[in-house]
């Protein structure tokens, strides 16, 4: 068989020599032969292939080890494995898109481009929880104060300890004030232990886990908190406005463009979660959604479970949150709209009014 020299093999493969050499010495592409006298390395025909692959897992970003991991793999095997690595860099990308757009909305607001004396605003709330009239419990939990507004939805056997126990570890958050700029260290040590908390209810290896939809106010901006497919809403200037993004199949499927949002409403899937708190939501745990929201006197926002949403069009939604001035009042009406629409599942609505303070 006629080897090639090195030269010959890198203008054939578009590496360099010293990529090539390289590869050698990280045990990805072994030279066909060596001559032991001069050390020269030799390359056959039938490389050309895999030096190409791993020259394009390269530029891919792919780490080495994971490349050597492939090139030994079958055609089929390698396919998924590659699939499998650009699906996490997926997942970290959006991660990091979410830190780079709260960090951010962060600076932004740090300089001060409202004019809006934010010093005195504060939140007026309302929250209920209902199970509904189909379902023998409750599973969601609902929770509103000063500073702080949840909504959790649990699910499986341990259900309805998960969702109380995520909101009641992030309670701490209701207490203390957190300044502006520590927000981000503060809502990251709050997950993780509602993580845990999730974790520790749903012992036995029952699956149970729970959405987590929360706000916290830090009398300037609103830092949200988001997995699942509980749902954030603003109403602003009359207009209804979705501020999350539900963690489900269907709604990765619309994202997509394989389904549209009114055939989404009778999916028979269209609880199937992507992410969530708790067992079997795969390790590391998923990471939620970080937003930051700089708030207006006037704004009112609705935090809701999909008991709500599921059966009350977004529309009749926004009417009952333009025309009902009082929070509790229009938590009570929301969640008798569910009711009246069948309550086929627990509903929890929480609404928080932005107003000036009396002092303001
Ligand atoms: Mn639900």
């Amino acid at each position: 068989m006629d080897l090639l020299t090195i030269g010959a093999f890198a203008k054939a493969s578009r590496l360099t020599p010293k990529a090539l050499r390289l590869y050698d010495e990280l045990d990805l592409l072994r030279p066909a032969r060596v001559d032991p006298d001069t050390g020269y390395r030799y390359y056959a025909p039938g490389q050309l292939e895999q030096a190409r692959l791993v020259a394009w897992l390269r530029r891919l970003g792919m780490p080495l080890a994971r490349i050597r991991a492939v090139c030994g793999l079958a055609p089929a095997a390698a396919a998924r494995e590659i699939r499998a690595y650009w699906a996490g860099v997926e997942a970290e990308t959006s991660a990091r898109r979410d830190l780079a757009a709260f960090l951010v909305d962060q600076l932004s607001a740090v300089s001060g481009t409202s004019g809006e004396d934010t010093t005195m605003l504060e939140l007026r709330y309302s929250a209920h929880s209902d199970p509904g009239r189909v379902r023998p419990a409750n599973q969601d939990t609902a929770y509103a104060g000063a500073r702080l507004l949840a909504v959790a939805d649990g699910y499986g056997p341990a259900g309805a300890p998960a969702s109380s126990a995520a909101v009641r570890a992030l309670r701490f958050l209701d207490t203390e004030e957190v300044p502006a700029g520590n927000v981000l260290n503060v809502l990251e040590d709050a997950v993780r232990g509602a993580t845990e908390a999730v974790l520790d209810v749903a012992t036995d290896g029952a699956e149970a886990g729970t959405t987590l939809t929360a706000v916290l106010w830090t009398g300037s901006q609103l830092a949200l908190v988001h997995i699942g497919d509980s749902r954030a809403y603003l109403l602003r200037d009359g207009g209804l406005f979705r501020i999350t993004h539900d963690h489900t199949v269907v709604q990765s499927m619309i994202d997509e463009g394989r389904l549209t949002p009114e055939e989404a409403g009778s999916h028979p899937q269209r609880a199937l979660l992507l992410k969530a708190l708790g067992s079997g939501s795969g390790t590391p745990a998923p990471v939620p959604d970080l937003r930051l929201h700089e708030s207006r006197p006037g704004d009112r926002y609705l935090l809701c479970s999909d008991g709500l949403y599921g059966v009350v069009p977004e529309d009749r939604v926004r009417q009952f949150l333009v025309s009902v001035p009082d929070p509790d009042t229009a938590v009570r009406a929301l969640i008798d709209a569910a009711n009246d629409a069948g309550g086929p599942d627990n509903v929890s609505c929480v609404v928080a009014d932005v107003v000036r303070t009396a002092a303001g």
